[in-house]
């Protein structure tokens, strides 16, 4: 204790957080870097750069658009949208600091800088200036290889046309070789590669040579190299898993409910009544985890299984410590037939309100919301995926996509060394979100980042306007960031 002298607490990586931990200083808790979640999508990661231009910013004022909560024990949570990555929660004392800065004052007390680092002020009459016309260098060109058309599941929401195909040695080799040629030429410090499909896993030793081969390239070109395996979990043997372990990828499972639920979405193909869920559960707990590999779990939500949401949160966070991302169901044209599974908003909310609810009653202190709501991303950014920049769709032709929804377009051109041309000129574009209209002074643009732009072109006819899940995001997020409050004030001792 140190009596009332104000003094910062924060989670960044680099404060020395054990200077103040008396709830009876003005301190920030901050949570900087994000876990990220696999998902089917490309998160980019070329952060925004927010920052005020000014040399000697004299007087400092309380930034614009500013989401607040109150939470328990006098805490109080601040979200600025310009602030570099999650919100701010804020002691009793800090909080009062803050609300000092409704008048412009200069910074005088050591908890202003942290304020000002958190973008909960900054210099009065200047606003920040994201850069959307200039987004910083993304650092990794992410792939989408398609291993095989094949699967041997049938869910119904599913956008891969089914067909026995499979990629070729020579043509992942050669989509390999392109992607390690367009990184270098545009700047990129990694390539990450997501083996996927159908079920990937059905070519497990295509996948195995397409690794060491990258590997190569990775080595050759002093390239940083990703990779992550996107299964259903159904068919992955021990060896299997002892090489995934050994090779260090990642693996990404999907799971769209607990027990029957999942067994209803998730049909063995001409084998209905399979006990799908029992196949992925026994994958999990006696091939993966006995082996120490933790697969990232992924839910497509759909208003048919919004319902199970809380049990696949208990199931995969709370029972297995799994990373989870819940996503919602993207219309596509293999699927418009399927109309009772557009989303019904309010079941969707109720769904996740209700795992939110499950998270909160065991509130894991590893890190979550990056996954807790479809393409909303901690850290600030201005584009929803990396469409159109740094995310590639190779098909297991040799035909390269802007998205995963397009694999099948026939006008998709062949592989070719410099990628990026092919992507940048697509017909999906993917506008930053301060040229979205309803999206510009939202306080969770740079987070939400106006929703998948193949979702809004669909709903809307329009690139340039928010997401038709909008509603479900303002509702939604505020009770994600809640639960990160929760989260920041437990890792710190201050919640139970
Ligand atoms: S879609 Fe809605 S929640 Fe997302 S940035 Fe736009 S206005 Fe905000
Ligand atoms: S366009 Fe939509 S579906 Fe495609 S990668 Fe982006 S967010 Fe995902």
């Amino acid at each position: 204790m140190r009596g009332n002298q104000p003094c910062i607490f924060t989670g960044l990586p680099d404060r020395q957080d054990d200077d103040c931990a008396c709830p009876d200083k003005a301190f920030v808790l901050t949570f900087k870097e994000p876990a990220s979640c696999e998902n089917d999508c490309a998160c980019p990661d070329h952060g925004l750069t927010l920052t005020y231009k000014t040399n000697k910013p004299g007087r400092f004022a309380q930034a614009r658009d500013i989401h607040s909560i109150t939470l328990p024990a006098g805490f109080h949570l601040a979200f600025s949208p310009f602030a570099p990555a999650g919100p701010s929660i804020l002691n009793h004392t800090a909080w009062q600091r803050w609300l000092s800065f409704s008048t412009p004052q200069p910074l005088s007390e050591k908890i202003d800088q942290d304020l000002a680092q958190q973008m909960l002020i900054y210099p009065a009459g200047y606003l920040p200036h994201p850069q959307p016309t200039q987004p910083t260098q993304p650092h990794t060109l992410t792939a989408w290889l398609h291993i095989t058309n094949a699967c041997s599941l049938d869910c119904p929401y599913c956008y891969v046309r089914k067909s026995s195909a499979r990629m070729s040695l020579a043509t992942g080799r050669g989509a390999i070789d392109a992607l390690f040629i367009s990184a270098q030429e545009h700047g990129f410090k990694r390539v990450k590669l997501k083996y996927a499909g159908g079920e990937a896993t059905l070519h497990f030793r295509l996948v195995r040579s397409l690794h060491h081969y990258a590997l190569e390239k990775a080595n050759q070109t002093g390239l940083e190299l990703r990779e992550v395996v996107l299964s259903n979990g159904i068919h992955l043997q021990a060896e299997d898993a002892a090489w995934l372990a050994a090779n260090q990828m990642k693996l990404m499972i999907s799971i769209d409910g607990v027990g029957e639920l999942h067994n209803q979405l998730r049909p063995l193909k001409n084998r209905a009544g399979t006990d799908t869920f029992a196949l992925v559960q026994n994958t999990v707990d006696q091939v993966l985890l006995p082996r120490g590999i933790r697969p990232d779990v992924t839910m497509t939500v759909t208003a048919l299984n919004a319902h199970g949401a809380a049990d696949v949160a208990r199931w995969a966070m709370i029972d297995r410590d799994l990373p989870t991302s819940f996503n919602f169901y993207r219309q596509n044209l293999l699927s418009a037939s399927h109309t009772e599974l557009q989303l019904e908003q309010q079941a969707l909310i109720d769904g996740m309100l209700a795992a939110y609810a499950v998270i909160e009653a065991n509130l894991p202190t590893r890190p979550f919301l990056d996954g807790l709501l479809d393409r909303v991303q901690t850290e600030a950014h201005a584009h929803t995926c990396g469409v159109g920049q740094s995310y590639v769709v190779i098909s297991h032709t040799g035909r390269v996509a802007q998205c995963q929804m397009y694999l099948d377009e026939p006008h998709n051109p062949p592989l070719a060394n410099d990628l990026l041309p092919l992507i940048s000129h697509g017909a999906i574009q993917n506008p930053a979100v301060d040229s979205k209209l309803g999206c510009q002074s939202c306080e969770f643009r740079y987070r939400c980042a106006g929703g998948c732009p193949l979702e809004t072109y669909r709903a809307t006819g329009r690139w340039d306007v928010q997401s038709p899940n909008c509603h479900i995001y303002k509702t939604l997020y505020p009770a994600a960031l809640r639960l990160e409050g929760l989260r920041l004030m437990k890792v710190h001792g201050y919640w139970h």
